[in-house]
């Protein structure tokens, strides 16, 4: 027998096409340079999407064709998203944080053909424009300045082309339509290409209830950056939901967010940890010295993944009504992989907990344990092993890299590199990523709990813990802290909280290094790596 179903390719050009029209009225705001904001409607917008794919073939864009951008996040970023696949191109976001050079390395290694870059960034961009030759640069004049005339100016090629005209490129559900590259932290970054089809289904995995539970009535503050595994998905979902969108711009700091959500309250924002974590501390410092100056929203979720969430930063939020969900992924998997959704009935602190981990996989997500006696580990909550992937919107290889024993399985699984248990219930508890495990005389220490556990203690502002090299224990923990202004604790202090913790005597750091502030990667997480070329022993 043969399905009686239609035989229609899933596509991003029906969002697109559904926004038009569904959410007309629904609004993006952008704040701009200037810190003020710039309003478009959904129509207006799709508008200007069609416009720019209509521009984009104008200058020749062939089908499979990259298309950069080095953008903040905004409406012309977001109609990029759209726009690019529409006209049949692929969307390739540059990490605006990287070095220059690695940004150069990156745009030449995806043979990227056009480049839309703000003007903002243009300076960035003149640093690494010698390593690679785009065909045309676009520049968005994000700051209202004037374009110079060696560049093409975004808002003057979508002005000339006609948006009624456009029809979109017509296409596989497997051709590609973004591509982000790894951000190598764990080596050469590797690029990774979303198709149709994997965007559409990790599309609506995401917008489900248990995870960022989308509705159109909902304001989403999206601060994870859109070059960052494309802002985790979300503006897709965004844009098929036709919810309200707060595009925070360039203005990342805790007082400007903070500002941007009196102003224009989001019922859900997503974020890093350590943003999340500089947007408490300065709120609860208001609280105590100009109370007035800000509210969060009560009853706003918000979604926060990308490095391991501390209990105490869930329990913070919370106390100022706002609810803090973990999702765990990486680039190579959309990235929305495993959701900590609330478990229904169950005590405070064992709802702490649960939200402390990185959560059960989400639909079309297979995910097992590998252990060296095998794979898929009992799910007891405490054999470690590495989280191996597989699904529709999970990589199955790297950009012209032939396929790698060391990232996949021989059974076509993706290696992730991260070390967790699963307990009875599917709920995975990521311990580490597997070179930052401390091994110490044969036994695991994770350095992900102790940093928790750290940064419950009063006085901790962020701790990140490595492992350096003991000529007994092979490694031991050394943890590098941060007090909060004003505040101090001793090493004996810090250990009597962590024995409190539940942590056994020789899984306590046998060193404490006070520091000023914690080095970052790219994507806003603790650089473990440049902690170990600080404190080699
Ligand atoms: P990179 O870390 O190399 O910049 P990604 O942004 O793709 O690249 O990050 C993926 C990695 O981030 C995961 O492999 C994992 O180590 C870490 N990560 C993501 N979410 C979480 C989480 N909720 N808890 C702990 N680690 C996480």
């Amino acid at each position: 027998m043969r399905t009686t179903m239609m035989d229609l390719p899933l596509s991003l050009n029906h969002f697109l096409a559904r926004a038009a029209t569904l959410f007309r009225d629904n609004e993006v705001v952008s704040r701009l340079p200037d810190k003020s904001l710039r309003r478009h409607r959904y129509g207006e917008w799709a508008r200007r999407t069609r416009a720019l794919a209509a521009a984009l073939q104008g200058l020749g864009l062939r089908k499979g064709e990259r298309v950069a951008t080095l953008c903040w996040n905004h409406h012309a970023h977001l109609e990029a998203y759209f726009g690019i696949p529409a006209a049949g191109g692929v969307m390739h976001t540059l990490n605006l944080r990287l070095a220059p050079d690695e940004i150069g390395w990156i745009a030449a290694d995806a043979k990227d053909r056009f480049l839309i870059v703000d003007d903002i960034l243009l300076p960035l961009y003149r640093q690494f424009a010698h390593l690679h030759a785009f065909e045309r640069v676009i520049v968005f004049p994000f700051s209202g300045a004037p374009v110079a005339t060696d560049f093409a100016d975004y808002e003057q090629l979508l002005a000339a082309a006609d948006p009624d005209a456009f029809e979109p490129v017509a296409h596989d559900e497997n051709d590609p339509v973004a591509m982000c590259y790894t951000s190598g932290t764990t080596g050469r970054p590797k690029g990774v290409a979303y198709s149709h089809r994997s965007t559409v289904l990790h599309t609506l995995v995401g917008c489900l209830g248990s995870n960022w539970g989308l509705r159109s009535a909902d304001v989403v503050l999206p601060v994870t950056p859109m070059f960052h595994a494309n802002c985790w998905g979300l503006p897709y979902g965004a844009v098929m939901m036709g919810t309200k969108l707060v595009f925070p711009g360039p203005h990342l700091h805790p007082e400007d967010l903070l500002d941007l959500i009196r102003d224009e309250p989001p019922t859900l924002a997503l974020g890093v940890p350590t943003i999340w974590l500089g947007l408490i501390q300065r709120y609860e410092r208001a609280l105590a010295e100009e109370p007035a100056r800000w509210s969060l929203p009560r009853g706003m979720r918000s979604m926060v993944g990308g490095a391991a969430v501390p209990e105490s930063l869930i329990r913070a939020f919370d106390r100022h009504g706002v609810w803090i969900a973990q999702g765990w992924g990486m680039t190579e998997t959309s990235p929305l992989a495993t959701v900590s959704t609330p478990v229904e009935d169950a005590g405070d602190d064992e709802r702490y907990r649960r939200a402390a981990m990185a959560g059960v996989p989400v639909p079309l997500v297979d995910l097992r344990i590998g252990t060296e006696a095998g794979v898929d580990a009992p799910h007891d909550g405490r054999t470690m092993g590495e989280i191996q992937v597989r699904g529709p919107f999970i990589t199955g290889s790297y950009h012209e890299v032939p396929v790698d024993p060391e990232k996949f399985t021989a059974d076509g699984w993706l290696r992730t590199g991260d070390v967790a248990t699963m307990d009875e219930l599917g709920y995975v508890r990521i311990t580490d990523r597997t070179k930052d495990l401390i091994k110490s005389g044969g036994e695991w220490i994770s350095s992900v709990d102790l940093e928790n556990a750290l940064m419950a203690h009063p006085a901790v502002a962020e701790a990140a813990v490595i492992a350096i090299p003991d000529e007994k224990w092979s490694e031991r923990p050394l943890a590098c802290v941060v007090f909060k202004p004003g505040a101090a604790a001793t090493p004996a202090e810090l250990n009597a909280h962590l024995l409190g913790k539940a942590f056994a005597k020789w899984q306590l750091p046998d060193r404490y290094e006070v520091i000023d502030a914690l080095p970052r990667t790219s994507t806003g997480k603790f650089w473990k790596l440049k902690l170990r070329e600080r404190f080699p022993r």
